[in-house]
């Protein structure tokens, strides 16, 4: 998996020869959304260009790379 420099978002580099959010070929929502557990509160946290906890409000700036899944 590779993430795009431009918009952060992630794609397989094998399927993609570029970007496939930035080129429009796929849609930026399709019903899943990334998040990741909250290591303050235990709550969830979700992307929003840095990881933001709907709980607690703790950010930690790493990537969306480092999630924990993907919730539908
Ligand atoms: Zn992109
Ligand atoms: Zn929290």
């Amino acid at each position: 998996m590779t993430m795009c420099p431009y918009c952060d978002k992630v794609y397989d580099e094998s399927e993609y020869s570029e970007c496939p959010y930035c080129s429009g070929e796929l849609e930026e929502e399709h019903g899943e959304r990334y998040f990741k557990n909250c290591h303050n509160c235990g709550g969830v946290m979700y992307w929003n260009g840095s990881w933001e906890c709907a709980n607690c409000g703790e950010e930690i700036n790493t990537g969306i790379d480092d999630n924990d899944g993907t919730i539908e």
